[in-house]
């Protein structure tokens, strides 16, 4: 597969102030890299800097639209305690550089003649604003969102939202839930706010409980799992790991033109194994988000705890991301060098 793995650096163009503990970065993409950070709207960048003497990477999901003509954005919201989200808030100016590898994520619009319903929470709304306006702008659908947050300080891009929907001759309805004046949104207000757009798209972006009870709210509209689609920001909590192959000894790793065969230890991902050997293999995130560490599995079956990049087609054809696989079976040969 013909994939660039490479960090880019990206010079900041401007950085704007959207919430009190949300910042967008405008990023500067060169003509040479143009086609290299071609996106779909939805998708996201994983970006890479030095904090602290140390590389953090984490990603962010692009809040422009390519279809309507936006400058290439991302939008961040600090995590207390977090290392990179306030890294970028309060260090990340105007002039300075950020790598970044190319865009990836499958959280995109699937074509269809249907309405599309949004539930965003938080800064879950960077990918669903960037799918709402190229909804707007590409299609004539109708569209609903639901957009929760803890109260009304915290809203990012009330403004553009508004500006949107009044622009939208009808098209765009905006609900926003304050947890400050309504309480925790439940399952049953979310099945209440589908009302009968059960034949719709559902695109779901936020906290995790809140994904949880959205996903609830839907079941109860009886809403097909072929009608979500969702973005992870955070792994969920327990996500537990599926059931691996307590037989696999030793697996055999191509890298660099050499067959290795490494002891495998229970609970290591292919990644750890070749790590723990000592050999060199590709890697950068270690959340299943950038694909650097891709790699084939010539033989033998493997599983994901986390997907976030490679399509159902590329699994079907055998990559898998080497930091999320973990064996299933007593043999198994992963390639590298593909
Ligand atoms: C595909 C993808 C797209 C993303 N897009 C965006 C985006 O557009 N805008 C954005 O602001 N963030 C986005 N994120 C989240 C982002 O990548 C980081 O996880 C987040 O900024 C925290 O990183 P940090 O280094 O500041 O915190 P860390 O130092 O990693 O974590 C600090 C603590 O916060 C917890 N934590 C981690 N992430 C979150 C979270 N999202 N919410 C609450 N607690 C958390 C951790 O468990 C840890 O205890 C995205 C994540 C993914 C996987």
């Amino acid at each position: 597969m013909a994939s660039d793995r490479e960090y880019h650096p990206l010079a900041v163009r401007e950085v704007v102030d959207e919430a009190a503990d949300t910042r967008s970065f405008v990023l500067e993409i060169p003509p040479a890299l143009e086609e290299t950070f071609a996106y779909t709207a939805g998708q996201f960048c994983t970006f890479r800097a030095e904090i602290g003497g140390e590389p953090v990477v984490r990603s962010y999901s692009m809040s422009s639209s390519p279809d309507v003509g936006d400058r290439f954005t991302v939008t961040v919201k600090r995590v207390p305690g977090g290392r990179m989200s306030n890294w970028m808030n309060d260090a990340l100016a105007a002039g300075d550089t950020i790598e970044a590898l190319r865009p990836a994520g499958r959280f995109v619009l699937r074509a269809a003649d249907v309405p599309i319903v949004a539930f965003a929470g938080g800064s879950g709304i960077t990918p669903v604003l960037s799918i709402l306006k190229t909804a707007l702008a590409t299609t004539a659908r109708e569209i609903a969102l639901v957009y929760a947050n803890r109260e009304a300080g915290g809203v990012i891009f009330a403004a553009e939202l508004e500006r949107l929907r009044a622009a939208s001759g009808g098209r765009l309805s905006v609900h926003h839930h304050l947890d400050a004046e309504c309480g925790l949104l439940d399952a049953a207000g979310c099945a209440a706010l589908v009302g009968d757009r059960t034949a719709a798209d559902f695109y779901v972006c936020g906290p995790a409980p809140y994904m949880d009870v959205v996903a609830e709210g839907l079941a109860l509209r009886g809403v097909a799992p072929s009608q979500l689609f969702v973005e992870r920001f955070e792994l969920p909590a327990e996500e537990s790991a599926p059931p691996e192959g307590s037989e696999t000894e030793s697996i055999v790793i191509r890298i660099d033109r050499r067959k290795h065969t490494v002891r495998y230890e229970p609970g290591d991902t292919l990644l750890d194994a070749a790590r723990r050997a000592g050999l060199n293999p590709p890697f950068s995130c270690e959340r299943g988000n950038c694909a650097t560490c891709m790699a084939h599995v010539d033989e033998g079956r493997v599983a994901m705890r986390s997907n976030n990049v490679l399509s159902p087609e590329e699994t079907r054809a055998g990559w898998v991301l080497t930091c999320q696989a973990v064996p299933l079976s007593r043999e198994v040969v992963v390639d590298y060098d593909r």
